[in-house]
């Protein structure tokens, strides 16, 4: 689907929230880099998306009613094979009806798992005087812990990111710090660039939040991404 064909289904079912998978495939046609993430309604289809996209993979409840998805017990990375996506489909489920009983499943996310990278996050909210901002920060205990993140109001241009990437306090640890692999940092400053443009040309964006990104030496990759959509009515 597109993005403005998913837009007006949320819209169309009166919900803000969109799952993962729609807020990927919107990023992906802003041109952000996401892993490849495939809807699957039965346990029976996960091993065949698996087995297409190759192991491991990485399965995660898709629901628009569990945001939060590791705090319900919906995520299982690094599965090997089909009988390690059969227990983790059933473990996901049993789980997630547990955790919200009246949740609408509509099945599990099928991923690719992403080699481990730096972590980043990245993301936009409103501000109530500024209006959209982005926001760029290190993803982990650094961003939950010391709140080392930056931010810019929308929209931004190449210079407004290069200050963005080179303004957070940990940003040593970007440039490969102690024999650490490096952060393509163009990458992540084009990836805000492009956050921006989204966020400007897309009128009834709430907030989203990409989190994490892994950055390597060579690019970055959104491996979680949630985006909540205006309550008042937008017309697309
Ligand atoms: P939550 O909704 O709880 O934020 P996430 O999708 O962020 O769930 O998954 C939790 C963690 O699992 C991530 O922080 C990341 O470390 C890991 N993870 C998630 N998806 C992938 C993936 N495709 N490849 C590798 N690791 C992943
Ligand atoms: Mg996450």
């Amino acid at each position: 689907m597109t993005t403005a064909e998913i837009l007006s289904q949320a819209r169309e079912e009166k919900r803000t929230v969109l799952t993962e998978i729609e807020a990927k495939q919107i990023l992906g046609e802003a041109g952000i880099n996401c892993t490849r993430t495939v809807l699957a309604a039965s346990r029976e289809e996960a091993v065949s998306i698996s087995e297409e996209i190759g192991y491991p993979v990485v399965l995660k409840v898709s629901s628009v009613d569990i945001t939060h998805k590791s705090d319900s017990g919906g995520v299982k990375v690094n599965l090997p094979d089909k009988a390690a996506v059969e227990k983790a489909y059933d473990e996901i489920m049993t789980s997630c009806r547990a955790y919200a009983p009246g949740a609408d499943i509509e099945g599990v996310s099928v991923q690719g798992m992403a080699k481990a990278g730096i972590e980043i996050i990245m993301g936009m909210i409103r501000d109530a005087s500024f209006g959209p901002v982005v926001m760029f920060g290190l993803g982990g205990v650094l961003v939950e812990v010391l709140k080392d993140v930056s931010f810019r109001i929308v929209p931004i241009d190449n210079n407004d990111a290069v200050d963005m990437t080179s303004e957070i306090q940990g940003k040593k640890l970007l440039e490969g710090y102690r024999g650490q692999e490096s952060a393509d940092v163009p990458c992540l400053q084009e990836m805000l660039v492009k956050l921006s443009d989204f966020v400007n040309d897309t009128p009834g964006i709430e907030e989203i939040d990409m989190n994490p990104v892994f950055a390597y030496s060579d690019g970055a990759v959104v491996v979680d991404a949630r985006i909540i959509l205006s309550s008042e009515r937008v017309n697309f």
